[in-house]
């Protein structure tokens, strides 16, 4: 049995990054996931996601999330593959509305991050200023609303599919469809244990397992992840769509007033193409805890589909029109007021397991996997500070 210096668990996001990086360094790394990345069953489909620079969940990740903007670029370069449009992120907020990510101060930690990291941005003091720029949003009076430029969008699939491709060329080997069903420290190592009854060996272990990693960490660990379902809802433009292209559409995130059943932020992204592909536009779903083996994957046209229309669409966006062109399921792994958990594992100092990321974790991957890869061959993260977001932190970070 070959031994590996490390093997990831899990290649998405997170573990397909931190493989690149880990083979890049010259590690010997194995990289193993239950299917094949991309795929649709965990957190990284759906086309996009959105990235920022002035974070509003904690000026602590905007490092993270300048140093990933390098990295995509980088990947971008080597590649030929369009990996990141930045075309800047719109935060509405205003009188009475709904907590962002479980932080109280989202859309302040985003002007504090903009000073702090001289992040270029542009701000909109009152409603009929948001109004003027982008008409496609009916803000409200007393809405303010403040654009991150540096931020925009990135395509989730081809990110993921892009960085292991990477990995490959940099000599990972990947294993594809193989389900790790146990990782068990020994004297000398780590050994992994596959479904198809493979054991491999290794001085390290990282497991970056998304929805499932719960289900490999202690019960003390695990109790801190909720796993939840989320529906992606992509709605007809009925009206006006060259309102809605990149360069007048940057992506946003809008802290709805708290009214009409409004009871979370929704978020959304310029449409590409044709008009008929319609708007991602959606709202996130607080719960019920889901388990990641048995997701309901349709999506219910009454109860979700039209609520969501009826509750976060039709009174804020008068050119989207109810029909839904398009929808798709994601699981969120959250953990209180969103924070990051990545930690070596209490049982041994061989196992490091990196969390899925509470809902925001897709723009910090490429920056998260560099960093991880560091601390795995040389003990130390060169680019960013992973401190913050051990478990130990993680009660300065919740509410008293
Ligand atoms: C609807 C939605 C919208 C989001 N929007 C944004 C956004 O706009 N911006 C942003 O930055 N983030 C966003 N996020 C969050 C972001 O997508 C996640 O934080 C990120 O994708 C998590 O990456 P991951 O590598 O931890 O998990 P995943 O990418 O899900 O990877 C985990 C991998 O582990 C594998 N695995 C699990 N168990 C095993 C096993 N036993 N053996 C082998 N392999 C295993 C899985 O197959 C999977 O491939 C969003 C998430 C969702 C769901």
């Amino acid at each position: 049995m070959a031994k590996h210096d490390v093997i990831v668990v899990g290649l998405g996001a997170v573990g397909a990054a931190a493989t690149y990086h880990l083979a890049k360094s010259g590690a010997r790394v194995l990289g193993i996931d239950r299917f094949s990345p991309p795929h649709k069953h965990g957190s990284s489909h759906g086309d996009t996601r959105i990235t920022r620079a002035a974070i509003g969940e904690g000026v602590e990740y905007s490092t993270l999330a300048l140093r990933s903007h390098a990295l995509w670029r980088e990947m971008e370069a080597l590649t030929g593959q369009p990996l990141f449009v930045r075309n800047g992120c719109l935060t509405i907020s205003g009188a009475d509305a709904v907590v962002m990510h479980d932080v109280d101060d989202f859309f302040a930690n985003v002007e504090t991050a903009a000073r702090r990291f001289a992040i270029p941005t542009r701000t909109f003091d009152d409603a009929a200023a948001i109004r003027a720029r982008y008409p496609q949003f009916a803000v409200q009076s007393g809405d303010k609303a403040i654009l991150d430029e540096e931020a925009g969008y990135l395509y989730v699939e081809r990110c993921v599919d892009t960085t292991l491709s990477l990995a490959a060329q940099a000599g990972a080997q990947l294993l594809r469809d193989t389900q790790v069903m146990a990782i068990e420290p020994s004297a000398t190592g780590v050994e992994v244990a596959t479904g198809d009854n493979q054991r491999f060996t290794a001085d390290r272990v990282l497991i970056a397992a998304g929805a499932w990693l719960p289900g490999f960490v202690a019960g003390e660990i695990a109790r801190h992840f909720t796993v939840t379902r989320q529906v992606l809802h992509w709605f007809e433009i009925r009206s006006n769509p060259e309102r809605f292209r990149p360069n007048n559409c940057p992506v946003f995130i809008w802290q709805l007033p708290r009214s009409g059943g409004v009871t979370s932020s929704i978020y959304g992204f310029p449409l590409e193409g044709d008009a008929g592909n319609g708007l991602k536009v959606t709202h996130e779903e607080s719960g019920p805890a889901t388990d990641p083996d048995n997701v309901d994957r349709n999506v219910d046209p009454v109860n979700e589909t039209e609520r969501t229309f009826k509750t976060y669409i039709e009174p804020f966006f008068p050119d989207l029109g109810p029909r839904c062109v398009r929808t798709a399921t994601c699981l969120y792994t959250r953990v209180p007021r969103s924070r990051f958990v990545i930690d070596k594992d209490p049982r041994s100092d061989r196992i490091t397991f990196a969390s899925a990321c509470s809902g925001h974790g897709f723009k910090h991957s490429a920056a998260l996997g560099e960093a991880l890869a560091d601390e795995l061959t040389t003990g130390e993260a060169r680019h960013v500070d992973l401190s913050p977001f051990r478990l130990a932190r993680l009660g300065d970070y919740l509410r008293a």
